[in-house]
């Protein structure tokens, strides 16, 4: 990461002066150590937040997720919450330059949402893979899980169970807690209400209906168990490695 985007990054956040970068301070750091960008959502040359594109074909995740899905999901919905983080950004901005901030809680809002959703995507994306691609929990990673869960299986049942009773819009979130050291299941309904803050997020599922509404309309179950046959570990192991190491 350059100086310039780690600048980017820091004044974003502290000007937006909220959640969304939070669980991720020092990771990138660490992570810049690494030569890992994991965690950093992209940055373009300009400053702005820019859209990854998908790390495999948009049919790739059939049958399971649909490519209408994946096309209008990551095109149209994620593209929207980084047009909506940086338009929040630039009107914080141009918010200082006046000294009017008679709008800045409504800012902050729109920043939090967008900026949450472009994070959680981010790592959603990457999350999956091809059926039968995407390996197994394994060494250090599932000791971890085994001493937190008692089992992979039992991760995955607390897991498919806590994304399923979700109200409304929202996501299922296996995180590492950093503070205890340990790995937790979370729900966040819509992206930024709540958060555990510090919590750095490792598998998540979404499960807002542009997700899964074209092919599984109100079978949210369907989805959710479905979602485990693209769940992509080798991805979920490395973001622990790096968190955790
Ligand atoms: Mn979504």
């Amino acid at each position: 990461m350059s100086n310039t985007r780690r600048e980017f990054m820091k004044v974003g956040a502290a000007a937006a002066g909220l959640s969304m970068l939070t669980p991720y301070a020092g990771i990138a750091e660490k992570l810049d150590r690494e030569q890992k960008t994991l965690f950093a959502p992209p940055v373009a040359e300009n400053g702005e937040y820019a859209l990854s594109p998908l790390p495999y074909a948009y049919d790739a995740l059939e049958p399971y997720i649909d490519a209408q899905t994946m096309r209008l999901h990551h095109d149209v919905h994620h593209a929207g919450y980084v047009k909506g983080l940086n338009a929040a950004l630039a009107a914080m901005a141009d918010a200082r330059a006046k000294g009017d901030f008679a709008l800045i809680d409504r800012l902050a809002q729109k920043a939090a949402f967008n900026g949450s959703g472009h994070i959680l995507h981010e790592v959603f994306w990457k999350n999956m893979a091809p059926a039968g691609t995407g390996g197994k929990p394994a060494g250090a990673l599932l000791a971890r899980i085994e001493r937190d869960f008692g089992s992979a299986k039992a991760l995955q049942a607390q897991f498919a169970q806590t994304a399923k009773t979700v109200e409304g819009s929202g996501w299922g979130i296996l995180a590492y807690e950093p503070l205890g050291k340990r790995l937790v299941v979370l729900q966040a309904e819509k992206h930024q209400n709540l958060t555990q803050w510090g919590a750095v997020p490792l598998l998540v599922c979404d499960v807002w209906e542009h997700a899964y509404y074209l092919k599984y309309q109100n079978k949210r179950g369907d989805y959710v168990d479905n979602f485990f046959n693209v769940v992509n570990w080798n991805d979920v192991a490395e973001r622990f490695d790096a968190i955790s190491g």
